[in-house]
């Protein structure tokens, strides 16, 4: 029996995911995979386990019955050591027909695994420290956070330190490995807000504060964002943190949401809909009374938003050193490609790359006599750093073609349409164009200038997957979603409608002006 909490809603009408962590922890299944299922074969594994395998970073691939997994790795903040990214390249090789994803959570994905890898993947990841653990399941995922963290000149303090002991607090920690739903975490010490606070049901923000004459750097704290088909942007708690106590906060606002959230419907059960029934004043005192007293907000120090586009070459906070941001076409490269990135990484900088929410990734600690010369790299034709605009803002779920929950394609959609508008429409700003192949939002459409969502549309030749479009999503500020137009659009039509959209934009906007602003 795995351990018990509170339950916040009804006790007596927990939903069926419920019932089952309340027969098994989640992470239970990690230990089962490897000493049972791996061993044993796929047709050993009964059909009630395969929802637990998201508590080791596993879903099944598109078509159930083939056998086939994907698997998420978690990289904490998007920091990835030239070791970790070879170990990456080498198991994307062996195992998942060299295909690696980079997602919006900084995270990799591997497709195409059978249940008999996983132990050598297991064992082979965390012997360079990474996981795939609770990347999935309704446990807290991947934390995200600057990508920059360290090296940028727009952060007031590096939170590199604070996303490992959050990752320490968090990762495989029983206390934790039975929330309502899933459970998603942000920090950044970054002006332009890159780790987009507000879409996370945790957030930390850059903020100071004068306590006892001295001004303190800190954070301020967001809760209760979250996209899926009911987006919440999520609201500021009136606190300030000092650094050294973000894991105690962060622990006392997941027990909230362990003891309190809702565990009845699945569809109400994120802490979006604890935060928006409570209010931030309600929440704030119910945590007061786990975590105590703390001061109430500093200023704020959020400018401005940077959707977290870093592509070619900007100057370090280090002098005299530069990071290169490439640009991932899509979301997808391959294990060939990150070991090239990796050789990269250690011929040019310090071994270090940073994954980016985009789908993107950044060679960091480049001396700059030497950036001309990485500039030339074969490697720099196709993840250049300088794409076109609208391949280089562009981001894509995964699609129909291995998520099970897709109603249609996204990468090979996307991939046509941006061609299309990068060889039509020339334009001095760019607009981001994002993509989901269902209401779930991985590719968190309801933040782009425009956003496409898939469905299904009758037509006279049958069900045919459509697009909806909506326009205008940003953070901004508070932030604001996107605003969806009226009907859908064939897959066809998709490239040629959205000329017409952009088109109309450069024809109309004021000089400065971006699609957000227009
Ligand atoms: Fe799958 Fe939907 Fe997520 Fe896309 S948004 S990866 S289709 S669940």
């Amino acid at each position: 029996m795995a351990r018990q909490w509170k339950w916040g809603e009804n006790p007596d009408k927990l939903n069926k995911v419920e019932l089952q962590k309340l027969e098994q922890d989640g992470l239970d299944i990690i230990d089962e995979i490897v000493n049972v299922y791996a061993v044993n074969g796929f047709e050993s594994i009964p059909e009630e386990k395969f929802s637990l395998f998201k508590w080791a970073g596993v879903y099944q691939q598109k078509p159930k019955k083939d056998g086939y997994f994907m698997m998420r790795i978690r990289i904490p903040g998007g920091v990835l050591t030239s070791e970790q990214a070879r170990v990456l390249a080498q198991l994307g090789q062996e195992y998942g027909r060299g295909l690696i994803d980079v997602t919006t959570r900084q995270a990799v994905q591997y497709h195409w695994l059978r249940i008999e890898h996983f132990p050598d993947i297991f064992r082979r990841l965390g012997e360079v420290g990474l996981h795939s653990y609770e990347a999935c399941g309704d446990c807290p995922r991947t934390i995200v956070g600057n990508p920059l963290a360290g090296i940028d000149a727009n952060e007031l303090i590096d939170t590199r330190p604070i996303v490992k002991a959050l990752e320490k607090e968090f990762l495989l920690n029983r206390d934790f490995s039975n929330l309502p739903r899933k459970y998603k975490m942000s920090i950044s010490s970054s002006i332009y807000n890159p780790a987009n606070a507000q879409i996370n049901d945790l957030s930390f923000t850059p903020a100071v504060k004068e306590i006892d004459g001295e001004e303190v750097v800190g954070f301020h704290v967001w809760v209760g964002g979250g996209l899926s088909n009911r987006p919440h942007l999520a609201k500021q708690l009136d606190i300030f943190v000092r650094p050294e106590q973000v894991v105690d906060v962060a622990v006392g606002i997941t027990t909230v949401f362990r003891d309190y959230g809702y565990r009845e419907k699945r569809h109400r059960a994120r802490l979006k809909f604890l935060v928006a029934d409570w209010g931030p004043e309600k929440f704030l005192e119910v945590l007061t009374g786990i975590i105590g007293p703390y001061p109430k907000r500093g200023e704020d120090k959020i400018a401005d938003w940077n959707a977290g586009y870093f592509t070619g070459v900007h100057p370090q906070k280090q002098e005299g050193y530069s990071y290169v941001g490439l640009n991932i076409p899509i979301g997808r490269t391959s294990a060939e490609e990150f070991f090239q990135l990796a050789d990269l990484a250690d011929q040019y900088g310090s071994g270090s790359l940073r994954t980016v929410n985009t789908q993107n990734i950044i060679i960091s600690d480049v001396p700059n006599e030497k950036v001309e010369k990485l500039l030339q790299e074969p490697l720099l034709k196709r993840l250049s750093p300088r794409p076109k605009a609208f391949e280089g803002h562009a981001v894509s779920c995964t699609g129909v073609e291995f998520c099970n929950l897709a109603l249609t394609e996204t990468k090979g959609l996307m991939k046509r349409v941006v061609e299309y508008l990068d060889e039509h429409v020339e334009l001095d700003t760019p607009i981001r164009l994002h993509i989901n192949g269902c209401p779930n939002s991985c590719g968190q459409q309801q933040i782009a200038d425009i956003g496409l969502m898939g469905g299904k549309m009758k037509t006279a030749n049958g069900m045919q997957e459509a697009y909806t479009i909506s326009v205008g999503g940003h953070l901004y500020g508070e932030g604001e979603f996107n605003t969806q137009l009226k009907g859908r659009v064939l897959a066809n039509d998709v490239a040629p409608v959205l000329k017409e959209l952009v088109v109309f934009f450069k024809e109309n906007k004021q000089e400065g002006e971006n699609f957000t602003r227009f």
